[in-house]
C-alpha cells in the first residue's frame, strides 16, 4: 500500500517553526517510502480562516521545498461531512445536545470542585424524546456530540510513543458541530484520512487524545459505511520548545519570514527540524536524500525538542560554506564571480554578508595606521609585487627572503594594507581578485600614510 501523509494546517495565521516541523516529518515520511505528502487546508472555520494564509503557506512549503503532491480544501468537501454526519446518526452515534456554554462550565465547576474530572456528563443523551421536543420548541438548536463506545478501552501502537491505550469512559464525547451547523475538526479530519487513503498520520502530542477519540470515528465510519478503508497508524512527536526548555511564544510567531529576514537558508532549517528532538545528531546535511534516507521515527525522543536560534545560526554558516555559485548568484553583490564566492564563501555566516567582504576587493577599504618600520616593510611590498597566477605566495616568499620577517610580521601588515582588516579571507584567493593595480595602489598608500 503506498504510504500517505498529510499536512493539515488550518488557515488561520502563517505557519510557526512547530507546524515547519510537523510539515517535514510528514514530507520525509513519504518521501522514503515512495509515497504521496498532501496538503490538507483545514478551512471549516470560515470566520478565522483567510485565502491569504492558504496562499502563504504554500509560498513558505514550497520556498522550504516541500511542495506537496496534491492539495485538498475541507471548505470543498461539506457535502461529504455532511454524510458521514448523517450515516453515523443513523447508527446513532451522533447525538443532540442543548447544553449552553455557561451550563457546561458551571458542570466542570462543580466536578472540579468535587475533585472530579471534568467529563460531559451526558446529560443530553439522558434527555426523552419529549424533552428534546421541548427544547427545540423553546428555540434552542443543538450542537452535536459523537458518542464514544465506553466498552472497550482504546489502544494504538503509537510511532513515537508505543503502545497507547486510554479509557473512553475518562474522555468527554466531544462536540463534533455547532449550533449553526458548522464543523469542528474531529470529524472532517476523519473523513478525510479515510477519504484520501492517509496511511500515516503523524502530528504533535497535542492531538494525542483526539486520537483516541478519532479511532473511534475512523471504526465508526467504516462500520456505517461498509467499506473497505482502514485506519490509519499514528505517531505524535513531542513538541518544539524554546531552548529554555518552554513552550515558547517566540516560536509560535517565528516563521519563513522571519528566516528570509535573517537570511537563513531553508536547508539550513531542514538540517535542523529533521533531526532535532531526535537521537540522531543535528549536521549541516544539504542533501535532502540523505537526510529522507535516515528518517526514523524510531529515533525520535518523547522529551520536547529545544529549538535554539544559534545552532540554526551554525548550521546556516557550515551550510552557506558549501553552496556552489549557481546556487547564490542572483544574491551576491554586482560583479563578484565563482573565484570570488570561492574566497568569501568561508567567512559568512549568512550569504547576505558577502557585499561586506567583497568590499574589501572593489574598495574603499579602511584606512590603517602603520609604525614607521612596517611602512618601510610595506613600500618594499609594493616594489617586489609581481603579478602571476599565485601573486601572493610569490609576494611573501619574497618579502621573507629579502626581510628576513616571518609569520605574524610578514603577514599582518599586507593583511591590514591590503584589506584594512586584521582578519577576512585566504589572501591567496583574494589578491587575485583585487588585482595588480588596486594592491599596488593599497601597498603604496599604506607606504605612505
Ligand atoms: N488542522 C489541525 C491542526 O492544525 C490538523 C491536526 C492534524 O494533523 O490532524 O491542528
Amino acid at each position: 500500500m503506498t504510504t500517505i501523509t498529510r499536512f493539515a494546517p488550518s488557515p488561520t495565521g502563517r505557519l510557526h517553526v512547530g507546524n515547519i516541523r510537523t510539515a517535514l516529518h510528514n514530507w520525509m515520511l513519504a518521501r522514503k517510502a515512495g509515497g504521496r505528502f498532501l496538503l490538507r487546508i483545514d478551512d471549516t472555520d470560515a470566520e478565522r480562516s483567510r485565502e491569504e494564509y492558504v496562499e502563504a503557506i504554500r509560498d513558505d512549503l514550497d520556498w522550504l521545498g516541500l511542495s506537496p503532491d496534491g492539495e485538498e480544501r475541507q471548505s470543498e468537501r461539506l457535502e461529504k461531512y455532511e454524510a458521514a454526519f448523517e450515516a453515523l446518526k443513523a447508527a446513532g452515534r451522533v447525538y443532540p445536545a442543548y447544553e449552553t456554554a455557561q451550563e457546561l462550565e458551571l458542570k466542570r465547576k462543580i466536578q472540579l470542585g468535587r475533585g472530579l474530572p471534568p467529563i460531559y456528563d451526558r446529560g443530553s443523551l439522558k434527555l426523552s424524546e419529549e424533552e428534546r421536543a421541548a427544547k427545540e420548541a423553546e428555540g434552542i438548536s443543538p450542537h452535536w456530540r459523537f458518542k464514544l463506545d465506553h466498552d472497550e478501552p482504546i489502544r494504538w501502537e503509537d510511532g513515537v510513543r508505543g503502545p497507547q491505550k486510554f479509557d473512553p469512559a475518562q474522555l468527554s464525547d466531544p462536540v463534533i458541530r455547532r449550533a449553526d451547523g458548522s464543523w469542528l475538526y474531529m470529524l472532517p479530519s476523519a473523513v478525510d484520512d479515510l477519504d484520501m487513503g492517509v496511511t500515516d498520520v503523524l502530528r504533535g502530542e497535542d492531538h494525542v487524545s483526539n486520537t483516541a477519540v478519532q479511532i473511534q470515528m475512523f471504526t465508526a465510519l467504516i462500520a456505517a459505511r461498509n467499506a473497505a478503508q482502514q485506519i490509519p497508524r499514528f505517531a505524535h512527536e513531542a513538541l518544539l520548545v524554546g531552548k529554555e526548555g518552554k513552550l515558547s511564544k517566540r516560536l509560535g510567531s517565528l516563521g519563513c519570514d522571519a528566516f528570509r529576514e535573517r537570511d537563513i537558508e531553508p536547508e539550513a532549517i531542514i538540517a535542523l527540524l529533521a533531526r532535532l528532538g531526535t537521537s540522531q545528531p543535528v549536521e549541516p546535511i544539504s542533501d535532502r536524500g540523505q537526510l529522507v534516507e535516515s528518517f526514523d521515527l524510531s529515533t525520535f525522543g518523547r522529551a520536547p525538542a529545544k529549538f535554539d536560534d544559534t545552532e540554526l545560526d551554525r548550521l546556516n554558516a557550515a551550510i552557506v560554506h558549501s553552496l556552489p555559485f549557481d546556487a547564490v548568484a542572483g544574491r551576491l553583490p554586482k560583479g563578484m564571480d565563482e573565484a570570488g564566492w570561492h574566497a568569501i564563501r568561508p567567512n559568512l555566516t549568512h550569504v547576505c554578508e558577502a557585499g561586506e567582504w567583497w568590499r574589501l576587493v572593489t574598495g574603499p577599504i579602511a584606512e590603517r595606521d602603520f609604525s614607521a618600520e612596517d611602512r618601510g616593510y610595506l613600500s618594499a611590498a609594493a616594489g617586489a609585487l609581481e603579478w602571476s597566477d599565485d601573486p601572493w605566495h610569490a609576494l611573501t616568499a619574497k618579502l621573507k627572503a629579502s626581510t628576513g620577517r616571518k609569520g605574524k610580521p610578514l603577514f599582518l601588515p599586507l593583511r591590514q594594507a591590503l584589506t584594512g582588516m586584521d582578519h577576512g579571507p585566504d589572501m591567496g584567493e583574494l589578491l587575485p581578485l583585487i588585482g595588480e593595480e588596486r594592491a599596488r595602489a593599497r601597498l603604496e598608500a599604506a607606504a605612505r600614510e
